[in-house]
């Protein structure tokens, strides 16, 4: 196994593991949801979504 650096890095949106991405709450966010997310921001029923998702795989992750 290598070493790694970095923790999880797996996209707590799209749950693939990237390099590219922001660290919200100790979430990580890769760059395209992160875009993404700015995007649509404005729009409430998208951000509601990703906000879902998000509690989503929150529950996984303690599962
Ligand atoms: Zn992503």
């Amino acid at each position: 196994m290598e070493q790694q650096q970095q923790t999880e890095t797996a996209c707590i949106i799209c749950g693939q593991e990237k390099e590219e991405g922001i660290v919200i709450v100790s979430h990580f966010i890769c760059e395209d949801c992160e875009s993404e997310m700015v995007h649509t921001e404005a729009e409430d029923a998208k951000y509601r979504f990703f906000i879902g998702r998000m509690k989503k795989i929150n529950l996984q992750k303690h599962a």
